[in-house]
């Protein structure tokens, strides 16, 4: 049996084919392209898969590196799937769950992506990836870069958070400070690129290995429940590749065979500051609209036009899920909350989520005898000015209370 039973590219619109084995951008139509893999060939089961080592290369044969000497790894993967039963009370949710994305390299989820992305361009002989990102893309990106002995060609916006570019710059990355949003630091970058040879453009989802990294985040929660799905999954919603990167692993689960029963309805979370896929759901729309004035503490979720938008929205209507929007203050609240609850502080975006499970709960779309994960995105030492502390210095001759 093959490493990788990767067989073939599909246009995301037209179900159009292309060769997996060049590298590819869009489809001809401008749509991500998705990988196929001959899922009948893999005969692996989920008992042997138990018995590798805890990464995500553990489902190699659904990811698109072909040699495992291309692997380029930092150890990302299996990363802990937490009960939440204090927060879960408190919620009136008390079968809570997250699956916690701080732990991986760098801090936030975007690693897995990264990892699986910069080995494929790698085995197909790239030597440079380039990128707009809104921080933790490019700090993963550069990360792998680095291991993988390429070249990393980053822009992101000056307000995107501080860590992420000393990451960038610590890795040897190229790192250039853009003064706007995500989507000028990409036309910049798409135009630089047709100027240097060898580089590729791995913004997101425009290649196609990004979205297979971050879907071994659905195989590793249906692993870890046992092989089956939760009934709910919460996800913050900025490219959304995650979400349509889960959505997408549970559908191989199912004609794997490895999983029963239905999807989980999936819930796409956004802030109201930058809601876009928010509004399209509510208007019923099969695309979004970019907001006028975007802006959110939850930095990873500031994308006003999403490339894979109709994606998204597909997934969560396909599953009978629903998208909403919370306020910046609810998310920092349930960010406390939740860290005084549990003992972890997670990143904005994920409390966006555990704020959202409060309000679907509060409107009766979530009845409360559910199992609902919450995808928490990455750790919030990555965005230490959520968390203003202000205390008196004590003498060293004083007195504590
Ligand atoms: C990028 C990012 C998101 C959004 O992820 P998508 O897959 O692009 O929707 C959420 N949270 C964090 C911490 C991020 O860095």
């Amino acid at each position: 049996m093959a490493f990788s039973e990767l067989a073939h590219l599909e246009c995301s619109r037209t179900g159009a084919t292309y060769d997996a084995d060049v590298v590819q951008g869009l489809s001809d139509v401008g749509a991500p392209l998705l990988a196929r893999y001959d899922l009948d060939a893999v005969t692996v089961t989920p008992a042997e898969i138990a018995t590798r080592p805890p990464d995500l290369w553990r489902y190699h044969e659904v990811l698109p590196v072909r040699d495992p000497a291309h692997v380029v790894t930092l150890g990302e993967g299996m990363t802990p799937l937490l009960r939440l039963p204090r927060h879960g009370e408190r919620l009136g949710v008390p079968n809570l769950v997250m699956k916690d994305e701080g732990l991986v390299p760098t801090g936030a989820f975007k690693a897995r992506g990264a990892a699986v992305g910069v080995s494929r361009a790698r085995e197909l002989g790239v030597a440079g990836v380039a990128m707009p990102t809104n921080g933790n893309a490019g700090a993963a990106w550069a990360a792998y870069a680095a291991r993988a002995g390429m070249r990393a060609l980053i822009a992101m916006p000056v307000d995107a958070p501080q860590i992420t570019r000393r990451e960038c710059v610590v890795t040897g990355a190229e790192l250039h400070l853009v003064d706007g949003l995500i989507g000028d630091a990409g036309r910049l970058v798409a135009e630089a690129i047709t100027r240097r040879e060898g580089y590729q453009d791995t913004a997101t989802l425009k290649e196609p290995y990004r979205i297979e990294g971050k879907k071994t985040m659905g195989y590793e929660i249906a692993e870890q429940l046992g092989w089956r799905f939760p009934d709910v999954l919460l996800y913050p919603t900025g490219g959304g590749v995650g979400i349509i990167a889960i959505h997408k692993a549970m559908l191989e689960l199912q004609q794997l065979g490895w999983v029963q029963g239905d999807l989980p309805r999936l819930v796409a979370v956004q802030a109201t500051g930058c809601a876009p896929i928010v509004e399209a759901y509510e208007a019923g729309a099969e695309e979004s609209t970019a907001p006028d004035d975007p802006h959110t503490v939850a930095f990873g979720i500031t994308v006003p036009k999403a490339l894979g938008d109709f994606l998204v929205l597909r997934a969560v209507r396909e599953t009978d899920g629903t998208a909403v929007a919370v306020t910046d203050e609810d998310l920092l609240a349930a960010q406390r909350s939740l860290a005084g609850d549990e003992g972890t502080w997670v990143c904005p975006e994920g409390a966006a989520c555990f704020a959202a499970v409060g309000q679907l709960r509060e409107a009766g779309w979530l009845r409360g005898e559910e199992e609902v994960v919450v995808l928490n995105t990455g750790t919030g030492l990555i965005y230490p000015d959520t968390v203003l502390v202000d205390l008196p210095v004590v003498p060293k001759d004083g007195a504590l209370p």
